[in-house]
């Protein structure tokens, strides 16, 4: 029996949508009866992993404590959502080993136009006048995923395709 959980990774630019797609895919695997926990990078940076920056070993560090944590849910049998935008595919690579097969990244992947656009939290406002500096997307780095498991195209889908999308990934992968 296959009791363990499944470690849902979203990746992508802030704005993207990691956070409104993973809370309402949180949201439908609780109504299906299952043990959900979130990991959201803005609230994680907060507890879990206060005092790390944003340069490339704290966003390395960052994704590697994500990691272990979403590792020890996981294999009690929770279905844990990281949403973290997670710029390194070496340090996605590296959750990936550590977790195996139960691990799903999904690539929230918007136009970096479009985020800026919608600027959720206004960061990109800041990151454009210089007031943030090392903002990912604009003055620091993301690394698509090149084979991620899914790829929500949050431009072109609404949010609840993406959603619908995500629980069919993981409807097909539980049988
Ligand atoms: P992130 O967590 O990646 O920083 P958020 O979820 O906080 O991004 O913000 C994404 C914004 O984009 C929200 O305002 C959301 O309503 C909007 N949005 C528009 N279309 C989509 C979609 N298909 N999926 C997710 N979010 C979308």
């Amino acid at each position: 029996m296959n009791d363990r959980g499944y470690t849902l990774w979203f990746t992508g630019l802030s704005g993207a949508g990691k956070t409104t797609i993973s809370q309402l895919v949180a949201q439908a695997l609780k109504h299906q009866g299952h043990r959900v926990e979130i990991l959201d990078g803005d609230v994680v940076r907060t507890n879990l992993t206060r005092g790390l920056g944003f340069s490339k070993a704290d966003r390395d560090e960052n994704i590697h404590r994500l990691g272990f944590v979403a590792h020890l849910l996981c294999r009690n049998g929770v279905y844990v959502l990281v949403a973290a935008i997670s710029p390194y595919a070496d340090a996605r690579q590296k959750v990936r080993e550590l977790i195996g097969e139960n691990f799903i990244e999904i690539y929230v992947n918007s136009p970096l136009e479009v985020c800026e656009a919608r600027d959720v939290k206004g960061l990109y406002k800041k990151a454009r006048s210089g007031e943030i500096k090392h903002f990912t997307g604009i003055d620091d780095p993301y690394e698509p995923p090149l084979h991620p498991d899914l790829e929500c195209r949050t431009d072109r889908e609404t949010i609840d395709e993406c959603v619908a999308k995500v629980l069919n990934l993981l409807a097909l992968r539980s049988r």
